[in-house]
């Protein structure tokens, strides 16, 4: 049996501290002291969130923010395409 669970992520390359994400999410996002996103409890999105982590991932403006499912052995990456507005699965 595999256990899925997805994750929110930050590309910390990519991240360049805007604090969108922490504006739009901050059940789950705080700002450190240089403005750069910590997301809590290791990424992991409660079901009431789900709609608003997925804001977050698009309006991103360096696309930074990443929706990753892990299962047991396997982990692939969602993003939102440049412009798209949506999440690929
Ligand atoms: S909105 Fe994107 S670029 Fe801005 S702090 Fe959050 S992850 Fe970084």
């Amino acid at each position: 049996m595999t256990h899925t669970t997805t994750q929110l992520r930050v590309n910390p390359i990519a991240c360049s501290g805007h604090g969108v994400c922490a504006e739009l999410l901050p059940e789950l996002i705080t700002l450190d002291e240089w403005g750069y996103p910590v997301i809590a409890d290791g990424g992991g999105i409660p079901p009431r969130l789900t709609r608003t982590v997925r804001r977050a991932v698009t309006d991103c403006p360096a696309l930074a923010l990443r929706l990753t499912r892990r299962g047991n052995s396997e982990v692939t990456q969602m993003s939102a395409p440049a412009g798209t507005g949506k999440l690929g699965t």
